[in-house]
């Protein structure tokens, strides 16, 4: 891994505590950082536990109240600088999260700059928390509303967007005046520790983003949700573990921002412009390798275009190349594990035992490992697995629908609502379906819909709260307002 890096001390095995990069755990024990495309192992972390979390925490408790009570536009400036940094360096973080998390390196270089875009957005709107003035109750009454840092904040990370995911959350945080202590996925803690040392480098105060590394990561669930310096968490992850947090942060009516899984629903009609529909469905469901919670997840397909879409869909899919991001051309790394390869089969043959067929894939790629072959189904029908749960992985359900309110109570039969999409030129239909839809974020003729200008989150049990644009600042910050009599 070094020797592909302009900047090998990019790469860290330690954690960053309280402003110290912290080689070894309390107990001793350590875990391993494997590549996906073929399990060598890449580093060895601290396995971390809830003392170091809690040091971190008294350190983030402390750090804080100097951070707040800076100007917004110094904590934008240290922000600029870390976007800069980030795309300064742009290629190593690339290379780093394609060697821990597989996704092919250009989409790796993609999502560097996509994180980095949240910090220079949230650089930029850590001028503008306005508060407001509001006429008073009473001639002698005067009342204030002024915004301030909710304080320090702990952040949970999936292994999917090991940069962007935290960036995102990071950024508002480190912008509104908070302190953040993160905790990677396990799989991939490495991008994590990168972003903290460009963050050190552009300024960021020792104690204001630190990042814990443990494979144990209920343990530092707990801490993170029991201990009451801490009075907010972020999370993306699964709905399984949101349910647990949101649970254990209970007792201390902890605030939560939670980004959880969705089932993304993607309906083409029959006036659809069905090129750009094949287009829409490749990004939207073979990005990442099926592998982003706004992954295409069950593909509608109106009956008089069903056969030319999947015919059209099959011969792009069949043409994708699988392999080790590294490889030149590549558009489909491993999945992350065995266990994601396994749910991907178990999809597929309970599909397939209920009727479903093979347009294409199906099945293990030849390159054997954790490689699959981007698959389509076709004669998908609602009792199989793939129309209730997230795939998370390279396949594609057709199903077929006759009427719009047909493919609307479809879509919206399920607990998740996160990213939705639909094609079609008729410009009633398209506000009558995106008002229908039951989702937080809806793409109209389009398969890609993350942008740190827009709102990121969904509905229904896919979580609360928004990531990116004017909004998402507001999860960072809580509002108090002065009445004043004269
Ligand atoms: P995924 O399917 O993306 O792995 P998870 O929800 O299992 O989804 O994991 C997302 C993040 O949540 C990871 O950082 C993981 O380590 C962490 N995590 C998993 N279980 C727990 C838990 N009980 N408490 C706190 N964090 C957890």
């Amino acid at each position: 891994l070094l020797s592909k890096l302009k900047d090998p001390s990019l790469v860290i095995d330690k954690a960053l505590i309280a402003g110290e990069w912290v080689a070894t755990s309390d107990s001793g024990k350590t875990f391993d950082v494997t590549n996906p495309a073929n399990g060598d192992v890449i580093a060895t972390l601290p396995d971390m536990n809830r003392a170091e979390t809690a040091r971190a925490i008294d350190a983030a408790y402390k750090a804080q109240k100097i951070w707040a009570a800076k100007t917004g536009k110094e904590r934008a400036g240290v922000l600029r600088k870390l976007y800069e940094l980030m795309v300064a360096n742009a290629d190593d973080l690339a290379t780093i999260l394609t060697m821990e998390m597989g996704k092919p390196l250009a989409e790796a270089k993609g999502e560097i700059l996509y994180g980095a875009s949240y910090v220079e957005w949230f650089g930029e709107e850590a001028k503008r928390v306005y508060g407001d003035t509001i006429p008073g109750h009473q001639p002698d009454k005067r009342i204030i509303v002024i915004k301030q840092p909710i304080g320090v904040v702990a952040a949970i990370t999936p292994w999917n967007f090991p940069n962007a995911m935290l960036a995102r959350k990071m950024a508002p945080a480190v912008a509104a005046g908070c302190a953040m202590i993160s905790k990677p996925a396990a799989e991939t803690p490495l991008s994590a520790l990168s972003l903290a040392l460009l963050a050190e480098r552009a300024g960021v105060p020792a104690g204001i983003f630190n990042v814990v590394t443990s494979k144990d990561s209920s343990s530092i669930g707990k801490e993170f949700t029991e201990n009451d310096k801490v009075r907010k968490l972020t999370f993306t992850g699964s709905t399984n573990v949101g349910k647990i947090l949101m649970r254990q942060g209970a007792d201390q009516i902890m605030k939560l921002g939670l980004e959880l899984g969705g089932n993304a629903p993607f309906i083409v009609f029959d006036d659809a412009d069905l090129d750009a529909a094949v287009e829409g469905a490749m990004v939207s469901k073979y990005r990442n390798n099926g592998q982003t919670c706004v992954c295409a997840n069950r593909l509608y397909v109106q009956a008089g275009v069903y056969d030319a879409f999947a015919e059209k869909l099959a011969a792009k899919v069949s043409a994708m190349k699988v392999g080790d991001g590294f490889e030149a051309g590549v558009n489909a790394g491993p999945l992350i594990t065995r266990a994601a390869v396994d749910k991907v089969e178990e999809h597929i043959s309970d599909a397939v035992s209920k009727g479903a067929k093979v347009a294409t894939g199906g099945k293990p790629h030849e390159k054997g490992g954790l490689f699959f072959e981007p698959t389509i189904l076709t004669g998908v029908t609602t009792d199989m697995l793939v129309a209730r749960e997230e795939t998370f992985g390279p396949v594609a359900p057709l199903f077929k629908f006759e009427t719009e309110e047909q493919v609307i109570e479809m879509a919206n039969n399920t607990e998740f609502g996160l990213a939705s999409y639909f094609y079609s030129k008729d410009m009633s239909k398209i506000f009558r379906v995106a008002e229908a839809l039951e989702y937080g974020m809806v793409g109209i003729n389009t398969g890609l819909i993350s942008t740190e200008v827009a709102p990121f989150g969904g509905i229904k049990q896919s979580g609360q709260g928004r990531e990116g644009s004017k909004y998402g600042i507001e999860d960072y910050i809580e509002i108090k307002y002065m009445c004043l009599s004269i």
